[in-house]
């Protein structure tokens, strides 16, 4: 297909689905020319619970990338590995047919993507092809920021120091953008618009996320070009556009952390640690996104949905397949909580203020184990990513790092008073209610008798007796025994 002197290059795309700041890409392009591959893995993605939004999003993101690329010349082929251990295979024969000198990927970070990715790479050496990595998803290199004594950090304030230090010795570069290549008389697949097993979601939750790079880059420039500026003070109220919404678009890598980063750096004079208070904050929740990363690299039992703290595998957690069903359909008669169930059921994402009341009420108040959480925000979120959701469920449910103590139990009535503070964000999902006043609407079940609403149920536990189940339950465990890393 390709003359013998051409050294016939491929990128490997996964969760890297744009042409700016690739790294993998601009190395592959720099090397001569360049053919890039997606890997439909259906049956892997079932094991790990990706969501049908996710994956419509994928395909969505992989026409106008696609796109993008032809205008580069640079054809995108689909293949099927079902299951990451036909990976190898899969690979091995389209470097064959297009005589691929090296493939090119950017890191990722799970368990099985590093053994997916170590398999490929053998399995390619040993007929002659290499296999070049790139550190692209994150700003730092797992294992590069460890404590003086060489572990992983487990508390992220420490954590975020070395990172600071070491962003003031050296600001990660946005990498160079392919220029067109000459055109190689191979054409692009069709990108399928669905994939087996994963039903289309509805056309509004699509809406909600237009695919490709203008649409991310849009969304980052309005955020920081305002938005930021109130982060801090606005990101907990969940009825306000508070927070950037770029979560799925830095999931699928439709945006880089690089780009995210300079973005913010931009309109605070450089600045990530001092100046304006909300880039600060913001940049502080992208290094949290880092440490989540760093942290299931460190210790990968999180990775195969351990704790991180061995001795809260003993707690006694219910079984309690109604109330888990209540929880995860929005009808616990805690409207803060089936508020928010609904937003995420609807629209693949929820904020992050309420991602943490739901996982505390789940995890406390009805004592059911964090892992039925992880996997339901799994199989339903846009975002979904194994690190930050099981980060996100570990600190809710004080089995993890540097997490939520265990007797600093959110009250869920406090929480929705607090932060939605005028029954807004509860109106919008549960219309039933919006003819309550605002002190009302957070708790429906006290107007009792005859005012109750006829369409909402009645709380499905009791919230202070629930919460001393949960302070009994944590007590009885065992001392903490310290966290081991690696060597498991
Ligand atoms: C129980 C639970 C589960 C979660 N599951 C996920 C998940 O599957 N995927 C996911 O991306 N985030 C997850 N988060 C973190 C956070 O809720 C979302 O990243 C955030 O709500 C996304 O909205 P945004 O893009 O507007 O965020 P912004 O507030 O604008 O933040 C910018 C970016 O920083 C990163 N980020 C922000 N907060 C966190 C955090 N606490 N941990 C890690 N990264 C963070 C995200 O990439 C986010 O897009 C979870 C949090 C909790 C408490």
């Amino acid at each position: 297909m390709n003359d013998a002197n051409v050294h016939m290059q491929l990128i490997w795309l996964r969760s890297d689905l744009r042409l700016l700041d690739n790294t993998a890409l601009s190395a592959a392009a720099a090397r001569g020319p360049t053919v890039a591959v997606f890997l439909l893995s259906p049956q892997q993605w079932r094991e790990h619970d990706d969501a049908p939004c996710k994956v419509d999003f994928w395909l969505r993101n992989l026409e106008v990338l696609s796109r993008a690329l032809g205008q580069l010349n640079i054809p995108l082929l689909i293949r099927n590995a079902p299951h990451w251990d036909d990976a190898p295979a899969v690979l091995l024969e389209l470097c064959r047919q297009l005589q691929v000198d090296t493939v090119h990927l950017n890191e990722e970070y799970g368990i099985h993507e590093t053994r997916r990715d170590a398999a490929v790479a053998r399995t390619l050496k040993a007929e002659g092809i290499e296999v070049r990595r790139y550190l692209d998803q994150l700003l730092f290199k797992p294992g590069s920021v460890l404590t003086k004594t060489g572990t992983y950090f487990q508390v992220f304030s420490q954590f975020r120091k070395v990172c600071y230090e070491r962003l003031h010795h050296s600001l990660p570069g946005l990498v160079r953008t392919p220029a067109p290549q000459a055109p190689l008389n191979i054409a692009s697949d069709a990108i399928a618009t669905q994939v087996e097993g994963f039903e289309v979601p509805p056309q509004s939750l699509r809406d909600l996320w237009p695919a490709g790079e203008e649409e991310a880059r849009r969304r980052l420039d309005s955020f920081t070009d305002v938005q930021i500026d109130y982060y801090q003070s606005e990101r907990d109220f969940p009825a306000k556009p508070g927070t950037s919404q770029l979560s799925a678009y830095l999931a699928a890598g439709v945006i880089s952390p690089r780009q995210c980063l300079h973005a913010a750096l931009q309109c605070n004079q450089g600045e990530f640690e001092s100046g304006k208070i909300g880039a600060v904050t913001w940049i502080n929740e992208l290094l949290w996104r880092e440490f989540y990363k760093h942290i299931l690299v460190g210790y990968p039992r999180v990775s195969r949905h351990r704790a991180f703290r061995p001795e809260t595998e003993a707690l006694a957690w219910r079984n309690a397949p109604e109330e888990l069903a209540a929880w995860q359909q929005g009808r616990t008669g805690l409207p803060i909580i089936d508020a928010a169930m609904r937003q995420l059921l609807e629209t693949g994402w929820m904020h992050n203020r309420l991602r943490m009341v739901v996982a505390m009420f789940l995890t406390k108040n009805l004592l059911i184990d964090w892992r039925e959480g992880e996997r339901f925000f799994m199989r339903h979120l846009i975002d979904g990513d194994l690190a930050a959701n099981n980060g996100g469920w570990q600190w809710s449910s004080s089995t993890g790092t540097d997490s939520a103590p265990y007797f600093r139990i959110f009250n869920p009535l406090s929480q929705s008073v607090k932060f939605d503070a005028d029954g807004l964000f509860i109106k919008h999902w549960l219309p039933q209610l919006s003819g309550l006043d605002k002190k009302a609407v957070h708790d429906p079940a006290h107007l009792g008798g005859l005012f109750g609403v006829a369409d909402y149920p009645a709380p499905i536990v009791d919230l202070n007796t629930s919460r001393a189940r949960a302070l009994a339950a944590f007590k009885n465990l065992p001392p903490r025994q310290t966290a081991g890393s690696h060597h498991e």
